[in-house]
């Protein structure tokens, strides 16, 4: 087959791929301490891979074969936190490509089995900082094509059209008693789920902010607020997903509002109130949106405002009933979340102050370079 051949037919399966796809649902979630504030979960673990990342993976598979970088011998190699691995693992096999996922080794058992599921191979490596060279290495070694999410996802996605996350949000709040939220919540692990927000709120004209959510052990919230791009950290983020030990190049300061430092236990927490509230269980990255949402709903119902915030639901929870939603994992970590869960609860639920004084950020005027 020639290799103009080759490309024309995985395009054409990717892009039939989604010809089969639903689109994800918008869920209302009661805040019966705020009634003047609305707000929604965009539930990404429905897709077909179980997270947003399945549109992330989609676009870096079509951006690399429209670029020419990938052929028929192609091995495809991810460093990942291991939902991009897992997507990525299913397109490749929908292409017939070889898949590496270079992952740290405390990514959850469930992705790992996951990526296996879709016939990927995992690399495993100590230290989360690690998984950057380790995938060029086996690149370079193998002459494979290593994908590069933390640098390709803000431009291999569609942030103009397509039904991207924005446009689709955008669409199914139209009947909602707010419909333009003042709000939409994210948290950055490429920082590209923000920057197609971000640009597509400045392409249509509205006056929706963003607040990003950054978990403990990430560099994003003090490279926000002091404009320093070269920080970097040792240990990994606890929350799978977000937050990174150097600030990516998907990480688009300019389109964040202000950012907020949420603390893990306070995550964690939320997704037992999540689960008692929703009737099912969510990933940590939606915990920590959650509470940044919450803490947003407090600042307008203080301001006598009311208005509608939209925040994601990024995966479900069943990939971590080995970690998140284990007491054994808790205890050990030093994650006490009981008291944190009733002290979260009487805050949504009746008004008190919340629990947690969040740092909130607001962008260093310095100009943000990448080097
Ligand atoms: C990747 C990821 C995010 C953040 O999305 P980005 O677009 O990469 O910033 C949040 N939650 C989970 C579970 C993720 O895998």
């Amino acid at each position: 087959m020639t290799q103009q051949k080759w490309v024309q037919q995985a395009v054409s399966s990717i892009e039939a791929d989604f010809n089969r796809s639903a689109d994800t649902h918008l869920i209302p979630v009661a805040l019966p301490a705020y009634p003047g504030i609305q707000l929604y979960l965009k539930d990404e673990s429905s897709h077909p891979t179980g997270s947003l990342k399945h549109r992330l993976a989609r676009s870096l598979f079509l951006y690399a074969l429209c670029n020419g970088w990938l052929n028929e011998h192609s091995t495809v190699i991810e460093a990942s936190s291991g939902s991009t691995a897992v997507s990525e693992a299913y397109f490749a096999r929908l292409i017939g490509l070889p898949f590496i996922a270079v992952i740290p080794k405390s990514t959850s058992v469930e992705k790992i089995a996951a990526i296996e599921f879709y016939g990927g191979h995992c690399h495993l490596v100590d230290k989360s900082h690690e998984i950057y060279g380790e995938s060029e290495r086996l690149a370079r070694e193998l002459g494979g094509h290593y994908m590069d999410q933390f640098t390709y996802a803000e431009r291999a996605t569609d942030w103009r059209s397509n039904n991207n996350i924005a446009e689709s949000i955008f669409n199914q709040m139209r009947q909602e008693k707010h419909p333009i939220p003042a709000w939409v919540v994210c948290s950055c692990g490429t920082g590209g789920t923000t920057a197609t927000i971000g640009r597509y709120i400045r392409y249509r004209g509205y006056e929706t902010r963003v607040c990003v959510a950054d978990p403990e052990n990430s560099v994003f919230y003090d490279a926000y607020t002091s404009g320093d791009s070269t920080l970097s950290h040792e240990q990994g983020s606890r929350i799978e997903g977000i937050g990174r030990p150097r600030v990516e190049k998907s990480f688009i300061p300019s389109v964040i509002d202000c950012m907020v430092k949420v603390p893990d236990v306070a995550s964690l927490a939320a997704l037992r109130y999540l689960h008692g509230s929703l009737g099912r269980r969510s990933g940590g990255s939606t915990g920590t949106n959650f509470i940044a949402a919450l803490h947003l709903a407090r600042q307008m119902h203080e301001a006598g405002q009311s208005g509608s915030i939209v925040t994601i639901l990024c995966d479900s929870g069943e990939r971590y009933m080995q970690t998140y939603y284990d007491d054994a994992w808790l205890t050990s970590r030093q994650l006490d979340i009981a008291p944190a869960l009733a002290a979260l609860t009487a805050c949504a639920d009746h008004g008190d102050d919340m629990p947690w004084d969040l740092a909130e950020g607001v962008r260093s005027t310095k100009v943000f370079t990448h080097n």
